[in-house]
């Protein structure tokens, strides 16, 4: 499978350029940054560390889609949208692993999916989609007598808030409460905030060094507490499952995709 990798310098570009180079049943073929972006010209794999790859990085995604699979993407939601129309105009499969999505941006990539194979999720890892299962049957479990709270740890250069894998985690905890998670989260707390509303949950961002993710789901009932707990060691696991969803996706119909339908987890 021909795989391009956007935002190809960035953090997690660079983890996908070298999942690319090292995963069986695919190569890279291109590798996109942001106009005026001082990686422009270099090759892609150097710029990885891994190594010559003879791919340069360039800033024209349309001729560099048209001779692709597929595209693997984790840079800012204004380009991850921009990127959707390209690949679904190319009509090839869009991996999506960027964060920080508001509702009109996953319209827009319900609109692509008509055409193309969009696998979007806010984690990538085996462990977090297997983690959402496990807090959807504990929500469902529980009921609202277990107040949910939901905790994130991530480095000092991390741009959103809460996480896309909190939000994914809060997702799965309404899920199992049969309630939308829109209605019933309190993403800040400040001043006088009154006592805790039953059937709410709350979520809590921390930032500082060099932390890849760590996701704490709490459910506090009277007298005991519960606690599901994820801890990500290195960005290769959601690189690695970006690669695994983009094959997977290979031989599939235009749709909007999950790393559960990925990993053959229950929704
Ligand atoms: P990062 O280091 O800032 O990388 C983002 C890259 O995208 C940068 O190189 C940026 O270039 C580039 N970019 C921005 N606009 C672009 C455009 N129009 N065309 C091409 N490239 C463009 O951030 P990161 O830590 O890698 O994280 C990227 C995203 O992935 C975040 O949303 C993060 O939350 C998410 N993430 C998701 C998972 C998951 O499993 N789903 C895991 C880890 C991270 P400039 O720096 O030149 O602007």
């Amino acid at each position: 499978m021909r795989l391009v990798v956007v935002g190809a310098a960035g953090r997690m570009g660079r983890m996908l350029v070298e999942a690319v180079a090292e995963a069986e049943g695919c190569r890279l073929v291109g590798a996109i940054a942001r106009p005026g972006s001082e990686a422009i010209g270099h090759d892609a794999g150097l710029i990885a560390g891994i190594g010559l790859l003879d791919v340069d990085i360039t800033d024209d995604p349309l001729p560099v889609f048209a001779q692709a699979d597929g595209v693997l993407d984790f840079t800012t939601p204004g380009a991850t949208v921009a990127f959707a129309t390209l690949a679904a105009q190319a009509r090839i499969v869009h991996v999506v692993g960027t964060t920080g999505l508001q509702d009109p941006d996953f319209a827009k990539l319900e609109a692509a999916a008509r055409h193309a194979r969009i696998i979007q999720s806010g984690n990538m890892s085996l462990g977090v989609n297997l983690l959402a299962g496990l807090v959807r049957r504990a929500a469902a479990a529980l009921g609202e007598d277990f107040d949910i709270e939901i905790l994130e740890m991530h480095h000092r250069m991390k741009v959103d808030a809460p996480s896309g894998t909190a939000l994914l985690l809060g997702d799965a905890a309404a899920e199992g409460r049969k309630v939308s998670l829109k209605d019933h989260s309190v993403r800040v707390r400040d001043g006088h905030t009154g006592a805790r509303r039953a059937g709410d949950i709350g979520f809590a961002s921390l930032r500082g060094g060099t932390v890849v993710g760590e996701h704490n789901v709490i459910f506090a009932g009277a007298g005991e507490r519960l606690e599901l707990a994820h801890r990500a060691e290195d960005r290769g696991i959601f690189a690695r499952g970006a690669v695994k969803a983009a094959l997977w996706g290979f031989d599939k119909k235009p749709g909007y995709y999950s790393m559960a339908d990925v990993l053959g987890l229950d929704h």
